[in-house]
């Protein structure tokens, strides 16, 4: 087993060697989407950013249980202790059942991340599994004296617990901080300190999303649930904690004081977060109308796109920045994804057709290194995709006899590429990307433009010969408003 990979931990704030707590075992959990809504750009990054990492430790050797939760309930509007739970709020709207928002949203999120080749985790499990399990470990912080009850409500004691840890170590903030900049919302004199979160809510008379518990009939609060299913898959101590920055504070930072009390231990050794995505310089997000959905993406349909982006395209534009560096939608970025994407692909389709001579004259070795060494380097990205576009030329170079292959260094070279590009970085290569197939496509809109002409100068006898003879090869045309549709029957 390789043992070099590096990665940045946020909580020692530097880059450190991986070492798995028990090889060849590493536990990853990372926090999943909260199911009330559209799968968005920002759901794919840390979907993407840990699908890197899952893809790479498997090929390191290591069995991998990797962990991902679904949220479908405890997560109040605002990331607040107060106020609606989003997926009934959406249920309300909708007139739904709050598990049928949970179902359709899931559905669409699995949906999307299967477009984005984004493997499924080990274990998914849903908060709304995990009650019982989540009342027990209130309740074990509770018997521990760090939670109180307050009206129903359980909170957590951040005060105690910073007389003897460290809250706001992941984060870097401190309690006076916090004292100064938390606000005492309406409804929030139950708890001692602002600060303090919620373990279990008292459900509101309104509060559809509702469990029977000791201290009240409720609800647990969103920061146990990921505690709660960590602990029951990975362990009390497990190896990668992962999420969106975003995510630092409250979520892990609750997170960690929560299991630190329960079960008397620090649970994570290495905190990992991906940065944000921004839209044209500003933050993305549902409130400031500038959040993008995957399917809008797909389809081309939001005003801010100027044409369909590819699953593919998406995937290559989050993976040519570092997950740990901002990226900046645009339109002009995705187009420069789409032609980088379609330069590997060239590139692989060019090494099909390289002749083999009895002596080579490129490092392969090297060049492999180059590849390891980026990745090895807290998942260093968009220095592996430089590097495979480095690659890119050396293959041309070959192509054109400028530079020299043996048939077992060509194996070697196309393991590599298939190893990185297909393997690791997780691009697929889609029919409609192989160059061959772009020209078919082409001759064919050739000839029914040509078609359109002919019925433009009234020579139907030619417009009908060229849609049954394409008929007659499978081809099924529609006539629109603005030009024609084509597809091939069966493909
Ligand atoms: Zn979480």
């Amino acid at each position: 087993m390789e043992n070099k990979l590096v990665i940045y931990n946020t909580l020692s704030r530097k880059k450190e060697i991986f070492k798995a707590i028990k090889p060849p075992f590493v536990g990853l959990y990372v926090c999943g989407p909260t199911v009330y809504g559209d799968t968005h750009l920002g759901h794919a990054r840390p979907a993407i950013t840990f699908d890197l990492l899952f893809r790479y430790l498997k090929h390191l050797g290591y069995n991998v249980r990797y962990v991902r939760n679904i949220t479908d309930v405890g997560h109040l509007e605002n990331d607040a202790d107060e106020g609606e739970d989003k997926v009934a709020k959406k249920a309300r709207i909708e007139q739904l059942e709050p598990m049928e928002v949970v179902q359709h949203y899931t559905n669409m999120y699995h949906e999307n991340m299967r477009k984005l080749n984004v493997l499924p985790p080990s274990i998914e499990p849903q908060a709304s599994g995990h009650i019982i399990e989540q009342q027990q470990m209130a309740q074990a912080i509770f018997d521990k004296g760090y939670a109180y009850e307050s009206n129903g409500s359980v909170y957590f004691d951040v005060e105690k617990y910073n007389k003897e840890n460290n809250y706001g170590k992941l984060s870097g903030r401190n309690i006076e901080e916090l004292l100064t900049t938390t606000r005492q919302l309406e409804g929030q004199d139950e708890k001692k300190n602002p600060f303090d979160f919620a373990l279990w809510k008292k459900a509101n008379p309104e509060h559809i999303m509702r469990w029977p518990s000791k201290w009240s009939i409720g609800f647990p609060g969103w920061h146990l649930e990921c505690s709660v299913m960590s602990t029951k898959y990975l362990g009390e101590e497990f190896d990668i904690h992962g999420g969106g920055m975003d995510l630092l504070f409250p979520h892990h930072e609750c997170e960690i004081a929560q299991t630190k009390i329960a079960n008397g231990k620090e649970s994570v050794k290495y905190w990992m977060h991906n940065n944000m995505i921004t839209i044209n310089g500003k933050k993305m997000g549902k409130s400031l109308g500038n959040s993008i959905s995957l399917d809008e993406f797909f389809e081309g349909t939001h005003d801010l796109l100027k044409k369909a982006y590819a699953p593919m395209t998406i995937r290559f534009f989050i993976l040519q920045a570092h997950y740990r560096s901002t990226v900046d939608f645009s339109n002009e970025a995705l187009q420069a994804a789409e032609k980088g994407l379609q330069r590997l692909w060239n590139a692989i389709e060019t090494i099909d057709k390289i002749e083999v001579t009895e002596k080579t004259t490129i490092n392969t070795d090297e060049f492999e290194k180059k590849c390891y060494d980026a990745m090895n380097d807290d998942l260093n990205s968009p220095i592996l995709i430089a590097n495979l576009f480095d690659g890119v030329k050396m293959i041309n170079s070959i192509a054109d006899g400028k530079e020299k292959i043996t048939a077992d260094d060509l194996t070697k070279l196309k393991n590599i590429y298939h190893l990185f590009v297909y393997d690791i970085l997780g691009f697929k290569m889609e029919e409609t990307d192989r160059s061959d197939n772009k020209v078919y496509k082409q001759v064919v809109d050739l000839l029914l433009n040509l078609r359109l002409d002919a019925k433009s100068k009234n020579d139907f006898e030619t417009a009908d010969k060229i849609r049954n003879e394409l008929h007659k090869l499978g081809f099924v045309v529609k006539d629109k408003k603005d030009g024609f549709e084509w597809e091939l029957e069966g493909k």
